[in-house]
């Protein structure tokens, strides 16, 4: 047996993988590779054979600047030396202090309390036990509903599932989740004849007014990903309509929680999305890149006012909620390291140049006749493949595995989320490849 294949059996026996029907590894008629990555390099994972693949998803969105990056590398080194953890409740620690500091500044003090955990999920469940909370320690208890967007992912535990829309992941669960109520999304996709992306956005708007002037007394938050609904197939939509969703949750009451836990640190152009409508939502959450990929890592932050709502001598009026591995110092270190990388590198500008230098390699791919609506925001580039073959996104992923590209369509979305390292000649690679991979996957 060669080194890989050891491993991919031992895996199998031992480790149950996330978001995968196991037996579409061991048993399907076109069985799925799992891939044993032996070590990580900037954009490249390789195999203990000696392989490498191409990283174009980020490991799940989450790295920003490349796989074992020596300077992430060197802060946590340097960590591990100091302190790893210490309990948040009761002790504080450097790396937390800074880390929520320096996100303050970056929404101009606006958002100025950071609120710690581990996961996406957990971050979304925080917001959302936060904007209830909040209402009922301001005397309005009647405000315990949430609004999502039509095709919204907000994470998988059943609170967050409750504001999520997404049917393969929520349907087994149903009888388990307490539903919110879910308005029509401004997916520039959705378009009628004749209508721009924000005609679609004033439309999706409306809805949201028609729904919150008959139904706001009940309404504790509105929940959006700003500007790219990712895990639905990379939906975008015109800032417009986050600009339209705060004017609306200001006149209604309703707290607004933008969920930048995919699309904020850089990935849409702005170091946070919401920035691209110059709104201010009352909740951010973080996650994903915030640590770089390192290590897991989640944040709420919030404004003053809903700090106040909590600040009193009873502590059942506090917000109580914890995790075990609050405010990790490993972890928020390696989101230090990852800030720094930001400042030093002018990442941001830097970003500018890569989305432009992907739109010239993805361009050719728009008038391919499989492939609708093209679509780019900074460093997420999308399409949607034209076929019938319930089989495409598993054939199109083994594709891209043959021609050493990482890449997960979202059903019969591919979609381009690479690291920020990425070099022009490794994005020329990245997309022809996949076009080469997409040429392949749709042959009868
Ligand atoms: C990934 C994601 C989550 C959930 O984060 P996990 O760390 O996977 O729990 C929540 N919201 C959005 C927008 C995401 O993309």
């Amino acid at each position: 047996m060669s080194g890989n294949d050891d491993l991919l059996a031992r895996s199998l026996a031992a480790v149950w993988h996330p978001c995968t029907q196991m037996k579409h590894h061991t048993a399907a008629v076109e069985a799925l590779p799992l891939i044993p990555i032996a070590r990580g390099q900037g954009v490249w994972l390789y195999d203990a054979e000696g392989r490498r693949y191409l990283d174009g998803i980020s490991s799940w969105w989450v790295n920003l600047f490349g796989h074992c990056n020596p300077r992430i590398n060197a802060a946590l080194r340097q960590q591990l030396d100091e302190l790893e953890h210490v309990i948040l409740a009761g002790c504080t620690h450097r790396p937390v202090v800074e880390l929520s500091e320096r996100l303050s500044k970056l929404t101009q003090g606006r958002l100025g309390h950071c609120f710690y955990a581990s996961d996406g999920a957990s971050a979304t469940e925080i917001a959302l036990k936060m904007a209830f909370h909040a209402w009922r320690n301001r005397g309005r208890p009647e405000k315990q509903d949430f609004l999502c967007l039509a095709g919204s992912y907000h994470g998988e535990t059943i609170g967050a599932l409750a504001v999520t829309d997404v049917a393969i992941f929520k349907d087994a669960y149903s009888p388990l989740i307490r539903q919110a109520h879910i308005v029509p999304t401004p997916d520039a996709r959705r378009a009628e004849y004749g209508e721009n992306p924000i005609e679609v956005a004033f439309r999706a708007a409306s809805a949201l007014e028609a729904y919150l002037d008959a139904h706001h007394a009940r309404i504790a938050a509105l929940i959006v990903e700003p500007l790219i609904q990712c895990a639905s197939g990379m939906a975008m939509h015109d800032p417009e309509y986050l600009r339209l969703a705060r004017h609306l949750c200001d006149r209604y009451e309703v707290l607004l929680i933008c969920d930048e836990i995919a699309v904020g640190c850089g990935r849409t152009g702005t170091f946070f999305a919401h920035q691209q409508a110059a709104i201010r939502p009352d909740f951010l959450c973080l996650s994903k890149g915030i640590s770089g990929g390192y290590l897991p890592l989640s944040i709420v932050m919030t404004t003053d006012d809903i700090y106040a709502a909590f600040y009193d001598d009873a502590t059942s009026r506090g917000f109580l909620h914890s995790h075990s591995y609050t405010g990790n110092a490993l972890a928020c270190r390696a989101a230090l390291a990852t800030l720094d990388i930001f400042v030093e590198d002018r990442v941001i500008d830097a970003n500018r140049r890569l989305a432009k230098i992907m739109a010239g390699y993805l361009a050719p791919l728009g008038s391919h006749p499989a492939v609708r609506h093209l679509r780019q925001r900074g460093m997420i580039a999308a399409f949607d493949v034209d076929t019938e073959d319930v089989a495409f996104p598993r054939r199109f992923y083994r594709e891209a595995l043959a021609r050493g590209l990482l890449l997960r369509p979202i059903g019969n979305t591919v979609y381009f989320m690479p690291p920020y390292v990425i070099s022009a000649e490794e994005c020329e690679l990245l997309i022809h490849g996949a076009a080469a991979a997409l040429d392949a996957a749709l042959q009868p």
